[in-house]
């Protein structure tokens, strides 16, 4: 397999996952049904620029399967968005729902757009474009979409904005449970609590979770690979509860601080700079003795406890698989690991943690939303995050079980939990 085209990646996690199924005629055919996505909504969207010009922008939406609930999924907004991006990411929707126990299905949308080359109003008109297309295929019991890459709660009010007009809804309380067709919505309009920090926070459950079954204590170092929103949270949470966080990085490269990162700081030195080189923030100050510059591809190789990957896809290939020294990998980005070097990591006994499983915190609390506006509720974020942390726990218990059983790796036993649950579901 090549490993670069995403949906036959997924079919071959899928594929890996099915030979540890009954291999029962039933099973198999809903196995076929399974690797297809349901439904294909392709559209186009003309949007007024500010030059007066009309420009046809190309979107579409993917909805993998809904066995189990509405179809669940964000929005990208990327000039590299493909047909076949958008349908991997649907059928690991579907995947990461089923392995959280959510009651919801996979679905993903995309348009392809550079959004930095977008006015503000420009943007505007996109996004609400968008959802006029894709309005009569979402709705709360439908399909319910979420930000992304490169789409925000502010995106996520101007397409629900657009969706009560369209419906014409008018009652406040009908406002609110149509509302709840978009989650990671600003808490203004309806969001939750705790959603900007659910991917990283849950994760840091899933991580603890694991770690105790291997038996690992004590200060343990970590190293993080991008520091977005994901990667950010991630540092700041693994260095409240005692980690050392050693190196963290962004597209411009990664610093090295040995005596562990203050991830707060060096957020606050970033922002100010414009880059993470010379913010080699540790304890209460930002000191240029303190660490150094390195590369991303050399943050990967660090030999520390847990590597994170929290930025971008396929970053850990056949290439450098041997060389990584991390014991675990917590994979907070979607797909950082190539196909090839899963199995490298594996023969080496290094445990990883899959995306499906390590950052559905993000979609579990999008859930949480969704069910808070159905049910006309607001909780508390110490309410939020205690749901998350149980669900984190025994669904990371319900993975470690099932590979203990099967005797394989964490992936294919997250796989083997998620399509078990949909198949069960699919009439
Ligand atoms: P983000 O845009 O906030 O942050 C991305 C980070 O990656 C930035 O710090 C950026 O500088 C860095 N980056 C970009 N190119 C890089 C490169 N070549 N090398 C190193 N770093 C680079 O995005 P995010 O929301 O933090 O998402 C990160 C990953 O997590 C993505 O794969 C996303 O799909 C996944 N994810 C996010 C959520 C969520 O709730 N935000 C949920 C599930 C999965």
């Amino acid at each position: 397999m090549s490993g670069n085209n995403p949906f036959d990646n997924a079919m071959a996690q899928l594929k890996k996952a099915a030979a540890y199924l009954p291999q029962t005629k039933e099973l198999k055919q809903k196995l076929e049904i399974l690797k297809e996505p349901q439904r294909i909504i392709n559209v186009t969207i003309p949007v007024k620029m500010d030059d007066g010009i009309v420009r046809i922008f190309q979107g579409y939406r993917v909805q993998h399967n809904d066995a189990r609930g509405p179809y669940k999924g964000g929005i990208r907004f990327h000039p590299q968005v493909s047909m076949d991006e958008v349908k991997a990411l649907a059928f690991w929707m579907a995947m990461k729902c089923a392995v959280a126990d959510l009651p919801l299905g996979g679905g993903k949308g995309g348009v392809i757009v550079n959004p930095k080359e977008l006015s503000a109003g420009e943007l505007e008109r996109l996004s609400r474009g968008y959802a006029r297309a894709i309005a009569d295929c979402i709705g709360p019991d439908k399909d319910v979409p979420a930000p992304d890459v490169n789409t925000t709660g502010q995106i996520m009010g101007w397409m629900v904005d657009e969706l009560i007009k369209i419906r014409g809804v008018k009652n406040k309380r009908d406002k609110e449970k149509l509302s709840s067709t978009f989650t990671g919505k600003l808490i203004k309009d309806g969001g939750s609590e705790g959603r900007e920090e659910a991917t990283g926070l849950g994760g840091l459950f899933v991580l603890q979770t694991v770690l105790t079954k291997l038996g690992k204590k004590g200060k343990l170092t970590a190293a993080v690979q991008g520091f977005g929103n994901v990667g950010f949270n991630v540092a700041k949470f693994l260095d409240e509860v005692g980690f050392k966080v050693i190196a963290v990085s962004d597209s411009k490269g990664a610093i090295f601080v040995p005596g562990g990162i203050n991830p707060k700081l060096t957020l606050e030195c970033k922002r100010k700079n414009g880059y993470l080189a010379g913010c080699y923030c540790s304890g209460s100050v930002c000191d240029l003795t303190k660490g150094k510059q390195i590369s991303n591809e050399a943050l990967l190789e660090l030999d520390v406890d847990v590597l994170v990957p929290a930025a971008l896809e396929s970053v850990i290939t056949k290439e450098n698989a041997t060389r990584i020294k991390a014991k675990v990998i917590l994979e907070m980005a979607n797909g950082p690991t190539t196909p090839e070097a899963d199995t490298i990591l594996y023969k080496r006994g290094i445990s990883v943690i899959p995306d499906i499983l390590a950052n559905s915190g993000g979609v579990t609390v999008s859930c949480f939303e969704w069910e808070q506006n159905l049910k006309g509720q607001h909780w508390t974020k110490d309410q939020v995050n205690k749901k998350l942390k149980e669900k984190m726990q025994k669904e990371t218990n319900a993975v470690w079980e099932t590979s203990k059983k099967l005797k394989t790796d964490l992936r294919t036993s997250a796989f083997v939990v998620a399509t078990n649950r949909i198949l069960k579901a699919m009439k």
